[in-house]
């Protein structure tokens, strides 16, 4: 065991604890987790975490890209199969996606031969929300609740021996001693830790009530208008993208086209108790990161960049990084 190797992952995101999970799985490494926020103070844990990647997620080639989204299926499927999934906070439901404007809108080519059931809509499903809506698209898929996934994930880490450290790494050279190799999931914290200016926020925020009643997700016109349900009967509406922005203060006339918008889709909703509001930065790159870098001596694979596709796909990057640096130290690359 004193032979093994050292590796750090930075970050306690979905990201990061999902690379963690993986490595604690497939090697007998010393693995250290870094990271200067967790649980409730990552990105992650605003996110509505539904299983639904768009066109805007990219990995280098389509290939790739479609890989990372089927290795992410199968892997929060894996889960879901297990009696611990309630506990992970993953569960299955239906999304029903509709439009005023046409059913190609409607659509999700990347998932379409992916999940268990996936069709046009009814008339009949077309009128579960009222007469407004022309067109839409039904299908199953999971969220993954990372109020729940997170703190999973973290105390099974610990249980294996994974060792965490809250601390803020300010830059590579300062951690290259203590590591052989390092997993880089800082998210929007790439931009400052390696200078990547491709990363950049999209400024998110929703409402948090509760609607125990809510069974299945609702989208609207081109995904602005989102009601996805939660395992603990709170439901997440939403949606901003701030393209661009760093503020995270809560916006209040945002949370009123929010409630307006969800209302107008979902009448039910107006009786359902508001329990709050959250803010996050999405970390978006037009190609997300997953590639090694040598920084200085320090073997660096990079894992960032998902934008507001992070939950969905952290395993299928997760396992491409996990392979990458794993064949660095088989082969001693030094890249
Ligand atoms: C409103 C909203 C709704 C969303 N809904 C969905 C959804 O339904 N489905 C979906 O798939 N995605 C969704 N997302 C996107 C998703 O939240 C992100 O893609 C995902 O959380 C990114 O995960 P991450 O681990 O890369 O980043 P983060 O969760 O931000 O984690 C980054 C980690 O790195 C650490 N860190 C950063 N810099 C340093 C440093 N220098 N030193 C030490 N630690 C550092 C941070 O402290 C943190 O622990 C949504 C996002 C928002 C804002």
């Amino acid at each position: 065991m004193d032979n093994a190797p050292r590796i750090g992952v930075i970050g306690a995101g979905v990201v990061g604890l999902t690379v963690a999970d993986i490595l604690q799985k497939n090697t007998k490494a010393k693995i250290t987790v870094i990271a200067e926020t967790f649980r409730e103070d990552t990105v992650s844990s605003v996110a509505a975490g539904i299983f639904r990647p768009a066109s805007t997620f990219k990995g280098p080639s389509k290939e790739i890209t479609k890989k990372w989204i089927h290795d992410s299926w199968h892997y929060w499927q894996d889960i879901l199969r297990t009696p611990e999934s309630p506990k992970a906070g993953i569960f299955s439901f239906n999304c029903y996606v509709y439009s005023t404007k046409s059913y190609e809108a409607t659509r999700n080519r990347l998932i379409e031969d992916l999940v268990p059931y996936y069709k046009q809509m009814s008339d009949d499903e077309l009128n579960i929300v009222g007469g407004q809506q022309k067109y839409g698209s039904f299908f199953s898929t999971v969220k993954i609740g990372c109020d729940s996934y997170l703190p999973w994930t973290e105390k099974r880490l610990k249980n294996n021996g994974v060792k965490i450290i809250q601390e803020k790494v300010e830059s590579f050279a300062s951690i290259a001693k203590k590591f052989d190799l390092v997993f880089n999931c800082t998210g929007l914290g790439a931009r400052y830790l390696c200078g990547d200016e491709d990363v950049i926020p999209i400024r998110g925020q929703i409402a948090k009530v509760k609607a125990p009643w809510l069974k299945a997700a609702f989208y609207g016109d081109f995904a602005d208008t989102y009601i996805i349900p939660g395992i603990d009967g709170l439901a997440t509406l939403g949606g901003v993208r701030g393209y661009d922005s760093y503020n995270t203060e809560f916006n209040k006339h945002e949370a009123a086209a929010i409630f307006e918008r969800c209302y107008n889709l979902l009448p039910p909703l107006r009786k359902a108790e508001v329990l709050g509001h959250r803010v996050g930065l999405r970390p978006h790159r037009a190609v997300v990161r997953v590639e090694p870098e040598l920084v200085g001596d320090l073997r660096v694979v990079h894992c960032y960049g998902h934008g507001g596709y992070g939950v969905t796909t952290a395993p299928g990057t997760a396992l491409y990084a996990v392979n990458i640096g794993l064949d660095l130290l088989k082969t001693n690359s030094k890249l």
